[in-house]
């Protein structure tokens, strides 16, 4: 039986990252330091490891990483207030409110509250508003990621039949709207979609996006179909593992990401390229 292609994550985000990188250094010599926010509220341990690491991937670029820590009980108006300064710091050029927040807290009016232009992970209602439109905004980095997977990769997207599992805000529903945009064809499914693998199998590209381990099998792909995996689960032993069944579909597949090496690397690389290209932005308005 044939083996699918692996699409290396680590190797295309290492090669987007250098990328940033130069543009980070050119930036430095023009007196610009793009300069990335990041709001935590709480203890939650895994987000304290999503903000660590996005802070570590900063710096090893040269981009400086602010981490603004608030207590679990932080009321919503301290932390609109913090994100209004951060708003008009001229030394931060992307902010970053990292989810989920503390229930008495109203998520949507904390998004809605960063600025369109310092609005990095492109969860904002304008963000949402513009990439919808096919204006130029701030893709959100998951999605943003994928598409870039894909391009790497030399996947053909035009007129292929791409089939998303899951609808969220932040992984499903912009998938879909960016490989419409590159003229697939597009068709979402998710929790009561009945017979999802009778439509899965009619995809040319198929993106995982689900939040259940090995939910994708060889049953639900067709021979040759692209599979990407965005699910990140943790199996019995705390070994990570992605939505699809890697063992059976690469048998399958003609390309398919591994959990992990696969979306996961992208996110941060996408949230690097925003946040510079936000400081590049800010330098060419002061002209
Ligand atoms: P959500 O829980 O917000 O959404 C899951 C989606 O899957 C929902 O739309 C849900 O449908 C759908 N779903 C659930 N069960 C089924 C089913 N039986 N059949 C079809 N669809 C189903 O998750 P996210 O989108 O935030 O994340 C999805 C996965 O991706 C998670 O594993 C998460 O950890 C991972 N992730 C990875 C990232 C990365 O950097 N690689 C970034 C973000 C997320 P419904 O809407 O009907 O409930």
């Amino acid at each position: 039986m044939s083996s699918a292609i692996i699409i290396n994550g680590n190797e295309i985000g290492q090669e987007i990252r250098k990328s940033v990188a130069d543009r980070v250094m050119k930036l430095k010599d023009q007196g610009v330091t793009p300069g990335l926010a990041v709001i935590l509220v709480g203890d939650n341990p895994a987000s304290q490891t999503y903000v660590r690491n996005k802070q570590k991937s900063c710096e090893a670029i040269g981009i400086f990483s602010e981490l603004i820590k608030l207590p679990q009980e932080v009321s919503e108006e301290e932390l609109l207030n913090q994100i209004r300064s951060l708003n008009n710091s001229e030394n931060i050029h992307g902010i970053l409110v990292q989810l989920p927040l503390p229930s008495h807290i109203n998520e949507d009016k904390v998004i809605a509250t960063i600025s369109p232009e310092k609005d990095v992970d492109g969860f904002s209602p304008i963000s949402v508003g513009k990439m919808m439109l096919g204006q130029e905004t701030y893709l959100p980095c998951t999605p943003f990621g994928v598409m870039k997977l894909l391009e790497h990769a030399g996947i053909d997207i035009a007129g292929k039949h791409a089939v998303i599992v899951g609808r969220s805000h932040i992984v499903g529903k912009p998938m879909g709207q960016l490989l419409l945009q590159k003229d697939a064809t597009v068709t979402y499914t998710h929790s009561k979609t009945p017979e999802l693998p009778s439509i899965t199998k009619q995809a040319d590209i198929i993106v995982a996006a689900v939040g259940r381990p090995n939910f994708i099998t060889k049953e639900h792909v067709k021979s040759g179909a692209v599979v990407i995996d965005v699910g990140i689960n943790r199996d019995e032993n705390n070994k990570l593992i992605g939505d699809v069944h890697f063992a059976e579909v690469e048998q399958v597949a003609s390309h398919i990401t591994p959990v992990p090496g696969g979306v996961g690397p992208m996110t941060i690389t996408m949230l690097l390229f925003n946040t510079v290209q936000s400081a590049e932005k800010s330098l060419s308005q002061d002209k």
